[in-house]
Order: structure tokens, then C-alpha cells, then sequence
């Protein structure tokens, strides 16, 4: 098994990219801790992983962020993998129509969320010669035609520059930080705009191989940049986008 006796660390881990990626971490052999806000999701979703554990915090909040990472070194004492997958879409307005509310709200959870867990994180990281993956977006890339979520292209912006800084600065640690980029993938974040036939068949033809991704299609390059095939590469940014 690729991951034995690894422990791993997903942020968002309740649903979506997060749920996918600790079940394919869990069935690779690492012991999986999720965190997500919501209680009774996060249990319904251990309930489905083997050797995992739930535990619920907000992202925004620094010590319930401590209180994730302390419990899992308690628990099982190291840290192996970080994935920094939680995140929010905000509404689609034009720059000029949002408040600095709604620009604060997404930068907090999408920015300085996975600047929070990485801090704490870093310390036990440097023990286990551990990896980080932050999952970024296609919209950190590239800008897109009535897009309009100007917040989330700068956070996310934001975290793919962090993934080359950090991979720099904890080298000396070999400590491994990679980032991934999805296109459009099928996740409750992406509902809004696939709700109707032509809005799903507009969705499928912005992406060349004709359709758009599923959860699990980004949880399998999470695996490869935490296992020791990835042994390596570090700052790397790949785009897991159809
Ligand atoms: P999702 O289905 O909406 O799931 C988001 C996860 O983040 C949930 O587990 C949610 O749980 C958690 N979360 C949200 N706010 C939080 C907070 N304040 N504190 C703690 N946890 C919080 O999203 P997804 O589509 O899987 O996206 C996962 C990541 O991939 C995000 O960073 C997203 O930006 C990125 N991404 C997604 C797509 C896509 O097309 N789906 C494309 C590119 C990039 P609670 O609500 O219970 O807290």
C-alpha cells in the first residue's frame, strides 16, 4: 500500500473533492482525519472511510484550527500529509457589486484558512519529512469570460504562488508541497451552474476531452503527489482538468 502507516489531514473532507481524496488516502493505507464545519456530515462521511476520524472546525477559526491538528497528534501521533482542500464559491457579481464582507469572507476561508493549517501543521510536517497539497483552481490561473468571482481567482491565485513559496522555504525540512488545479468538478460547489440539460452541456464543452471531472479524478493526483512516487517534485503545479 502506497500509504501505509501514514497519517494524513484533509481540510473540507466532509463532501466533494475533499470526501473523494480521503477515501482514495484511506484505501491506500493512511489513517485519515477530515475536518469540515458541519457535524453530522463529517460523521455520515467517517462512517464510509475506513481508519478515519472526524472532527469539526471552521476553517476561519484560528484555535478551533490548533485544536484539528493537536487532536490528530494526541490520537496518532504524526503528521504526515496536509491537503488544504476546504474552500467557498462566492455569489458570480461583477467586482464593483460586492462588498468587502463578501471579498473578506472568501479570502478568510480560501486563503488565510490554508495559511492557518499549514502553521500549525508545518512543525509535525518537519518531523515526518511530510507533504503538503493545496488544491488551488483553473481560476488561479486564467481569467474566463463572465466568471465574475474576482475573490476566488485571487485566493486562489494566491495559494499557487504559497505552493512554490512553501515548497522553497521547508525544503531544507524535505518537506514536499504540490498543487492542484481542477477544472469544473461535478461537487455540491458546482450545482448552481450545472442545473439545467443545456447548462451541463455548456459545462461539458468547456472542457476539450468533453465532459467535466469527478471528485475522485482529482483524489488520484492528491495520491500521487502524497505518496513516494512524488518523491521529487515539489512546487509543482499541475491542472487535473479534462
Ligand atoms: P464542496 O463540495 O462545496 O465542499 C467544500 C468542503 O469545504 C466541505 O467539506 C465544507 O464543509 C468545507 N468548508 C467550507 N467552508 C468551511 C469552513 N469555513 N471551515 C471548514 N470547512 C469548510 O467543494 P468542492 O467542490 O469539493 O471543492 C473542494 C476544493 O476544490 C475547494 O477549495 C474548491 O475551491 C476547489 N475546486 C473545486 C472545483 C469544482 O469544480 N468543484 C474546481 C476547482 C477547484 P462544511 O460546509 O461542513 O464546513
Amino acid at each position: 500500500m502506497r500509504l501505509s502507516g501514514k497519517v494524513a489531514l484533509i481540510t473540507g473532507g466532509s463532501r466533494g473533492i475533499g470526501f473523494a481524496t480521503a477515501k482514495i488516502l484511506s484505501e491506500n493505507g493512511a489513517t485519515v482525519i477530515i475536518t469540515a464545519r458541519n457535524q453530522e456530515r463529517l460523521e455520515k462521511s467517517i462512517s464510509k472511510i475506513p481508519n478515519s476520524m472526524g472532527i469539526a472546525a471552521d476553517i476561519r477559526n484560528s484555535n478551533d484550527v490548533k485544536n484539528v491538528v493537536n487532536k490528530t497528534i494526541e490520537k496518532f501521533g504524526r503528521l504526515d500529509i496536509l491537503v488544504n482542500n476546504a474552500g467557498i464559491f462566492p455569489k458570480i457579481k461583477q467586482l464593483h457589486e460586492i462588498d468587502e464582507d463578501e471579498w473578506n469572507e472568501v479570502l478568510d476561508v480560501n486563503l488565510t484558512g490554508q495559511f492557518r493549517f499549514t502553521k500549525e501543521a508545518i512543525p509535525h510536517l518537519q518531523k515526518t519529512s511530510g507533504s503538503i497539497i493545496n488544491i488551488s483552481s483553473d481560476a488561479g490561473i486564467k481569467a474566463y469570460q463572465g466568471f465574475n468571482a474576482d475573490a476566488y481567482s485571487a485566493s486562489k491565485a494566491a495559494l499557487i504562488l504559497l505552493t512554490k513559496c512553501w515548497a522553497l522555504e521547508y525544503s531544507k525540512d524535505k518537506i514536499r508541497v504540490n498543487c492542484i488545479c481542477p477544472g469544473v468538478v461535478d461537487t455540491d460547489m458546482t450545482k448552481p451552474f450545472l442545473k439545467t440539460q443545456k447548462d451541463k452541456e455548456f459545462m461539458n464543452s468547456e472542457h476539450p476531452i468533453g465532459r467535466i471531472g469527478q471528485p475522485d479524478e482529482i483524489g488520484k493526483a492528491v495520491l500521487y503527489f502524497a505518496s513516494d512516487d512524488a518523491s521529487w517534485t515539489t512546487g509543482a503545479v499541475l491542472t487535473v482538468d479534462g
